[in-house]
């Protein structure tokens, strides 16, 4: 198999450190109580990750899973749950809350701009019956980055709880889990972590775990049950044997991340130069505001496709970028830079390779990419 640069919103590069972290003999997880120990510092360096004190949870399984243990658990059939949607992840988690029987309720933004606050707030005047929120931080196939600092006390204001998915920004975007107050935000290992995908995590609130508790009909689920998880320390007891090198290489991952402390303005420098780059090239970015760090969305101009830039940016380069689905399918080109791909090395490289591509093409391109990219940063 030859070995594409994987320049994609997830899954990420791996650095070689984690990738041997993964190696490691194992040990049996139920039964060895270090491993117990292990998980639990685990645990806790995801929690300075999202600067919170609430439990946090690793289950085996990637960000949807996330999701999907978040809805299972906190929704019973009928209840009332606000859908905030500017976004294909957005939308769909109301489709999540509906298998639990949720009757969801959208609102919806502008699928091009940040979730406006005052928007909501006027919704929320009229209607703010519910029994939590779902929201997305970042919204990856658009590339939009949502104000959850902002949001997440508002709905706090209404009484609201929030179930937020962060998969595409943690370690990437600022994120005060605490002090922000939210109540579930849920990560994945594969996107600005940069581990190997088949993790998510959870941090949990004592109010969410409060209604997780104290349900009127049981969680219809086992795998997304996170009830079953609130003595896994005190028991020593976890639900099904854990994924321990995945955990390693999480741990691993992480470790880099906290010990490095550069990601936020490295995301914040990189994600901005390649802004700037795309737009001096006189091509156009999907988002017109709240543009993400960790994502860069760029309408495909008139005359090529998806599969012609794809398939050229393979073949010739050995660069894999991403495109888009949902009502974007063939409409953007989506440039990740996250976590080990946020370094201007390789992102010169994948926007050298998409300049060339495009002019074999024939489009017209001001100047080129990379040497824009270079002056802005
Ligand atoms: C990547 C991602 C997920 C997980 O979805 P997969 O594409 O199945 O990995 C969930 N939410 C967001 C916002 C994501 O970017």
């Amino acid at each position: 198999m030859k070995k594409p640069l994987i320049m994609t919103p997830g899954p990420t590069g791996i650095h070689e450190d984690v990738r041997r972290a993964m190696a490691k003999d194992i040990t049996n997880p139920d039964l060895d109580m270090d491993f117990f120990e292990y998980y639990k510092i685990t645990c806790n360096k995801l929690k300075e990750l999202l600067n919170t004190k609430k439990d946090i949870l690793i289950l085996n399984g990637e960000g949807i899973l996330g999701i999907e243990a978040a809805c299972a658990s906190l929704i019973e059939p009928g209840d009332r749950i606000l859908c905030i949607d500017n976004g294909i992840f957005g939308k769909g988690f109301g489709d999540f809350a509906k298998i639990y029987g949720g009757e969801v309720i959208y609102f919806k933004g502008d699928y091009r701009k940040p979730i406006d606050l005052e928007e909501l707030k006027l919704f929320l005047e009229k209607d703010s019956d519910f029994k939590l929120a779902t929201l997305v931080h970042c919204e990856t196939p658009s590339g939009i980055t949502n104000p959850v600092d902002k949001i997440c006390p508002l709905l706090k204001e209404y009484g609201l709880i929030s179930v937020v998915d962060s998969v595409s920004s943690i370690g990437g975007e600022p994120l005060e889990v605490d002090n922000w107050q939210m109540d579930i935000v849920l990560g994945g290992s594969q996107k600005c972590l940069s581990a190997s995908p088949g993790l998510t995590f959870l941090s949990i609130s004592e109010e969410a775990w409060n209604i997780i508790l104290n349900r009127k009909t049981p969680i219809k689920s086992f795998y997304c049950n996170l009830a079953l998880w609130k003595n896994w320390y005190n028991e020593k007891w976890f639900p099904y044997t854990q994924p321990i090198s995945d955990i390693y290489g999480l741990n691993c991952a992480v470790d880099r991340i906290l010990k490095k402390g550069d990601y936020i303005e490295r995301h914040k420098i990189i994600g901005s130069a390649v802004r700037k780059a795309i737009v001096k090239s006189g091509l156009e970015l999907y988002p017109i505001d709240g543009y993400s760090n960790t994502v860069t969305t760029v309408l495909i101009p008139g005359g090529v496709t998806f599969d012609k830039i794809f398939n050229h940016m393979v073949g010739e380069h050995n660069i894999m970028i991403a495109g888009a689905f949902d009502y974007l399918k063939d409409k953007v080109i989506r440039i990740g830079h996250m976590g080990e791909n946020c370094y201007e090395e390789k992102i010169y490289l994948t926007l050298k390779g998409l300049d060339e591509t495009f002019k074999n093409y024939g489009i017209n391109i001001n100047g080129s990419i990379h040497k824009h990219f270079v002056e802005v940063m």
